[in-house]
């Protein structure tokens, strides 16, 4: 059997969520660009009728209590890991992101990992006066109904950071995943489903106008949205008319500062899979890199010598780290971003002109040098492979340009860590890590300032986003 065969695990969990024959959207394998399934396409009608079930199931699970529901959810990631490698290559398919490296298995690792997280963390009731007269408590319940609404790039990963905690807190879940990649988000919640009682997660597989009715619609109680700023400004407005509650994780154009004194050599590593985890298509990725010249060229040499030894193509094959593009748009956003560096007088260290020889969505690591603020390159969110390097002299000109533009959900500085710690406290971003760029972490709350949104996910904060707060006076 050739590693690309289909297993019959990942026939048989196919075909329980696609359409049948002749009928649903068809989706294609990113990388081989052959028919891999056929994506279910639900009207507006149905979303009505989910939302229905779940409103009625949700009273139930609520009551259930928190004990029941995280024993469940601990019984969800069991399943979850069962099916794991079945998951993960109708991921690696759908998606492009390769098996190995911190790709597809490592996705679907992370679910059971933020599953087992939100089932056992626990949010209690806080004592905020007790003086004698007045005893007041701060207690979280349920919210009700959650419509989430989530991107290609992370599909599976990013669902569950949805679904985890909502489920805990007893709200009831209504999830539209992304039209790009809908065949392994709904794999994945068919198994989670195998677990969980009926209706309390209903998966809705439809379009863009599905989104926007799930996001407006009157018996919606909160809305956890991941994907472009563009559409979280959309979903705000819609949430004048139902009063939703919103978590908005939008998109991000994180800096990289490098302060002189550094070693290239020592960082080079995490500097790359900083900026190339899932292939460039992650929204806390480092996307533009601001560099000491002291350090320049050292800094795009070691970066030079990792992207030309490291493995792109089909991503289940075992040598792979590296894929493609998941979708056409993407892929063009990324090469008019690099024509555009280059007739701005960016120089091209690697790549630089899409890998054809490897597939149609295929494109290399692309390093682009001697580029300035004000290039869209530099500007705008490139979300795939290519990373322009930006030279400066005086750090607080580096910090001036991490700050200019409406984007906030991540970014880094490398160096001594005192230095990088001060700089870090003047940088408007969500996190600022030192010395490693985008690593996530079920404990730890994480969201966007600026045009990357607002509201924490992860951790306590992150069931109380998917909570209300009640006051008990008396
Ligand atoms: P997108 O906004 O195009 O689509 C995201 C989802 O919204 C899809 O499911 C889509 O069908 C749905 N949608 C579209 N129009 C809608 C509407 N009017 N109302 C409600 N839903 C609607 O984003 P994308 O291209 O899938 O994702 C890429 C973007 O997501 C990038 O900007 C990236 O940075 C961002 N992102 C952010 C985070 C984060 O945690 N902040 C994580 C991953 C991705």
């Amino acid at each position: 059997m050739s590693e690309s065969t289909m297993t019959a695990e990942e026939t048989v969990l196919l075909d329980r969520v696609q359409a049948p024959v002749g009928q649903g959207r068809e989706i294609l394998d990113a990388a081989t660009r052959e028919l891999l399934g056929r994506a279910p396409v639900q009207s507006v009608a149905d979303l009505d009728a989910a939302i229905a079930r779940a409103r009625a199931a949700q009273p139930g699970w609520e009551a259930a209590g928190h004990e029941q529901r995280s024993a469940l959810l601990l019984q969800a990631a069991d399943a979850l890991d069962a099916n794991a490698e079945a998951l993960a290559r109708i991921l690696s398919r759908e998606q492009g992101k390769p098996l190995n490296g911190p790709n597809a298995r490592f996705e679907v690792g992370a679910c059971s990992a933020w599953l087992r997280t939100a089932a056992s963390t626990v949010l209690e009731p806080e004592v905020v006066v007790d003086d004698g007269q007045v005893h007041a408590e701060l207690h979280y319940r349920a919210i009700g109904v959650v419509g989430a609404i989530g991107p290609w790039n992370w599909p599976m990963m990013i669902s569950i950071w949805q679904i985890a905690p909502s489920l805990r807190m007893g709200n009831t879940v209504v999830l539209k995943p992304s039209e790009y990649t809908p065949l392994s988000v709904l794999a994945m919640i068919a198994v989670l489903n195998e677990v969980l009682p009926a209706d309390v997660l209903i998966p809705i597989s439809g379009d863009r106008e599905v989104g926007a009715r799930l996001a407006a619609h009157p018996d919606i109680d909160k809305v956890m949205f991941t994907g472009s700023t563009a559409t979280g400004r959309k979903i705000i407005q819609s949430s004048a008319g139902n009063l939703a509650r919103l978590t908005l994780e939008l998109g991000g154009n994180d800096a990289g500062i490098i302060l002189p004194g550094t070693d290239p050599a020592a960082i080079a590593q995490d500097l790359f899979w900083g900026a190339f985890i899932n292939t460039g298509q992650t929204c806390a990725a480092l996307k533009r890199l601001y560099v000491h010249d002291s350090i320049y060229d050292q800094v795009v040499d070691e970066l030079k010598k990792i992207a030309e030894q490291t493995p792109m193509g089909n991503g289940l094959d075992e040598a792979n780290v590296l894929g493609p593009l998941q979708n056409k748009q993407q892929f063009d956003i990324v090469s008019r971003l690099v024509e555009d560096a280059k007739a701005q007088g960016g120089r091209i260290v690697t790549g630089g002109a899409p890998a054809t020889e490897l597939g149609e969505l295929f494109y290399p690591v692309t390093l682009v040098a001697d580029v300035g603020d004000g290039v869209a390159l530099v500007d705008e969110e490139q979300f795939g492979p290519a990373l322009p390097i930006i030279k400066y002299t005086d750090v607080e000109d580096a910090i001036a340009s991490a700050n200019r533009l409406d984007a906030g959900l991540g970014a880094s500085v490398w160096g001594d860590r005192d230095q990088a710690r001060t700089v870090a406290a003047r940088i408007q971003s969500g996190t600022v890590w030192i010395n490693s760029h985008g690593g996530v972490h079920p404990m730890i709350p994480f969201g966007g300032v600026k045009g990357s949104g607002y509201g924490l996910e992860f951790g306590v904060e992150g069931l109380k986003a998917v909570a209300v707060p009640q006051i008990i006076n008396g």
